[in-house]
């Protein structure tokens, strides 16, 4: 069994494999908020325990059996979101920080229950994929609003880490699902303006948008 501190490593390190190909130390520790030595020196100990390879100064990776470990934390995290959002109607920009803490603390029988009870769903309340029971994650195909051109996008999924950017989104009513037309990017003034139907314009910084995932309609 790993421990919520190893959880914790073990899942950044998976979202860098997932995201950036591959985690070095420096993106650990820049992750995680902590010291490239404190990063070190639990590499050499996840290492020790089977989780990961590791070779000082050459790589890091994930075994199997750490990677399996990882996704049924990310599953926790998600379905626990889910569960706060659906059943007890908390808002989805209030979830990230209870599952953060839950993700390490609810059983595999209260887990399997909340699924059921959500209908074994396969998508969080921001739009990430929920691995399966045996820890099998179906990627979503989705491009951040930052880097896309004008034209016409829907909502795939959004950032769980920021809750200025769900509540803004929960005021201009724009949810998962939602379609919208990127009407105006000015890069040199990093804002992106989108619109709704007949709507006014709105603008956004190109840094919030990117912590937004679309698909062209
Ligand atoms: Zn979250």
């Amino acid at each position: 069994m790993a421990t919520s501190t190893e959880e914790n490593y073990l899942k950044a390190i998976l979202h860098l494999e997932d995201t950036k190909g591959a985690a070095t130390v420096g993106d650990i520790a820049a992750e995680l908020e902590l010291t490239s030595g404190t990063v070190t020196t639990m590499m050499q100990h996840l290492s020790e325990k089977g989780l990961i390879d590791y070779v000082p100064r050459r790589g890091l990776k994930l075994r199997r059996h750490g990677r399996l470990a990882a996704l049924k934390v990310v599953r926790r995290h998600r379905l626990i979101e889910l569960f706060l959002v659906e059943i007890m109607k908390f808002d989805w920009s209030e979830v990230h920080d209870e599952a953060e803490d839950l993700e390490h603390v609810v059983s595999d029988l209260l887990l399997d229950r909340m699924d059921e009870m959500l209908g074994r769903p396969t998508h969080d309340p921001h739009g990430d994929p929920i691995p399966d029971r045996n820890g099998k994650l179906t990627l979503v195909d989705s491009s951040s609003l930052a880097e896309v051109e004008e034209g016409d996008y829907r909502v795939v999924r959004v950032s769980d880490e920021n809750s200025a950017l769900l509540e803004w989104l929960n005021q201009k009513g724009l949810k998962i699902g939602g379609e919208f037309t990127v009407s105006r990017k000015d890069r040199a003034a990093g804002i992106l303006e989108i619109q709704r139907g007949g709507e006014a314009a709105l603008q956004l910084g190109l840094e919030m948008a990117g912590r937004m995932y679309v698909e062209e309609v």
